[in-house]
């Protein structure tokens, strides 16, 4: 098994991305989708698919899925129908799921992002609006299984991609794009971990510089991004070992063991589903307008990609920075708040990266939690930029004590006797006194050992007992000893 046989080959991957919407009501009808309710208690005859109830489409539901067909700049339907999808399932209880089917809502989008600084363009097949089916529990009776109804019929978006993705970093990289996207938009909590957003991956593998698919497995429902880098992995060494064997892959339905690393099958292409797809006669098409769109459109907030480039461009940040800033979306707008109170833009984003990470990291917060204000960090930095402090004191003593107390930056530093000097008279007299403690290093100084100035300064700031400002006690000494 030598490392050439897989260099041959280049791994091919489709992403489908299941994401619960964030609306109050559910899909169809107005039970509400609070999250952490007992089981079967948000479940009106709607919900639980009784006969002669009519479904009804959600009108946020609606509108966000325009907003990420914006944001995915995809082409946004005007006539959206619904399809019943038909299968059995204990946890579906119509008997069949309402999804678009031939008219998704959005077409022709596309997913932009960065894989280790390369720029990537993974097409999006459609983005269409459905509804989540109930949860079957098997692991608290130890003979049954049970059915919770509460998530039956939440709104889901299913974000179908083009087979664009050519390697599990690159799935990966998509999936955490598409996290910030619905983030920022607002219109899902996007979290793998806790469900409301789950990725099948369609993975084939062929010769490098050939063009045809080859048949293709179906990885389903992974819950982290890691675990679909990993399947795509796992997938693309065995299905070139077979292909390099000889042997014939086929179409086939496969899940993930998150434990093993490895993939099982569940179903092959013979097993697999008609779901006779027909239009939902209990629901109209729901037009969408150009005016509705553009509505929608103005409102739109500022993408992370777009805040990145402000960061760059308007603020002269470097790349990196902007990146960290512009990741996620609560930082980005406290950051935003900070630009505005002070000038001192490459300081503001230092205070963001260094002391104000840690300090979030080591108290478990996340930013929303964070009580300092923008224009609070904003003094701290006024601060060491008038002189009366420096970075380390105001990041380690000063900036603890504000975010404890609440105060002032400045009350506290006066409080704390934190304030440096800049007291022009006083650290002369100082620095005076230290060169006439060594005659003989003022001589070797002026002689041509510069690097003797470090010494005078340390005795300075040690005689003002670390108050002394170090810039201005540098200028004095360069003075002194010319
Ligand atoms: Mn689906």
């Amino acid at each position: 098994m030598t490392e050439d046989k897989y260099s041959k080959y280049e791994v091919v991957v489709g992403l489908e991305v299941h994401a619960q919407l964030s609306t109050h009501s559910k899909m169809y009808c107005a039970d509400s989708t609070e999250f952490g309710a007992s089981p079967n208690t948000q479940v009106s005859p709607l919900s639980l698919g009784l006969p002669g109830t009519l479904p009804v489409v959600n009108e946020m539901a609606i509108e966000y899925a325009v907003k990420i067909g914006l944001a995915t700049r995809s082409d946004i339907r005007y006539e959206n129908q619904f399809a019943r999808k038909n299968y059995f399932y204990a946890d579906l209880p119509k008997g069949y799921q309402i999804t678009q089917d031939k008219t998704p809502i959005c077409t022709n989008g596309t997913i932009e992002f960065e894989v280790n600084g390369e720029k990537k363009s993974v097409r999006l097949t459609r983005i269409h609006l459905e509804e989540d089916a109930g949860k079957s529990i098997h692991d608290i009776d130890p003979y049954f299984t049970l059915v919770d109804l509460n998530r039956a019929g939440t709104p889901l978006i299913e974000i179908v991609s083009e087979p664009d993705i050519r390697s599990g970093e690159e799935a990966m990289e998509y999936l955490y794009e598409v996290q910030k996207l619905l983030r920022y938009l607002d219109i899902s909590d996007a979290n793998m971990e806790e469900g409301n957003m789950r990725c099948d991956a369609n993975i084939s593998v062929r010769l490098k510089g050939t063009s045809a698919y080859n048949p293709r497995s179906e990885v389903k429902n992974m819950n982290s991004a890691r675990n679909v880098k990993r399947a795509i992995e796992f997938e693309f060494k065995r299905q070139v070992d077979l292909m390099d064997a000889g042997e014939k892959l086929t179409q086939e339905t496969r899940g993930f063991d998150a434990v093993k690393g490895n993939t099982l099958t569940q179903r092959s292409k013979e097993h697999a589903h008609d779901y006779r797809y027909f239009p939902e006669p209990d629901l109209p098409p729901v037009f969408v307008t150009e005016e509705y769109i553009a509505k929608v459109q103005k409102d739109m907030p500022k993408l992370a990609a777009e805040l990145k480039q402000e960061y760059m461009q308007q603020y002269g940040l470097p790349e990196y920075d902007a990146r960290l800033l512009s990741e996620d979306k609560f930082t980005s707008a406290y950051f935003t708040g900070l630009l505005s109170c002070t000038k001192n833009f490459k300081a503001a984003s230092n205070w963001m990266l260094g002391p104000v990470k840690n300090y979030l990291n080591e108290n478990g917060l996340a930013i929303q939690q964070f009580e300092v204000l923008p224009s609070t960090i904003a003094s701290l930095i006024a601060l060491i930029d008038e002189g009366k402090t420096n970075f380390s004191v105001a990041s380690t003593k000063i900036f603890p004590a504000v975010a404890q107390s609440g105060k002032e930056p400045l009350a506290v530093a006066q409080e704390l006797n934190l304030l440096q000097s800049s007291d022009e008279g006083l650290i002369k007299e100082l620095a005076e006194a230290v060169i006439a403690k060594y005659p003989e290093k003022v001589v070797e100084y002026r002689s041509g050992k510069k690097g003797l100035l470090g010494l005078f300064v340390g005795e300075v700031m040690k005689l003002s007992k670390g108050k002394a400002d170090p810039k201005l006690t540098n200028q004095i000494l360069n003075d002194l000893l010319q």
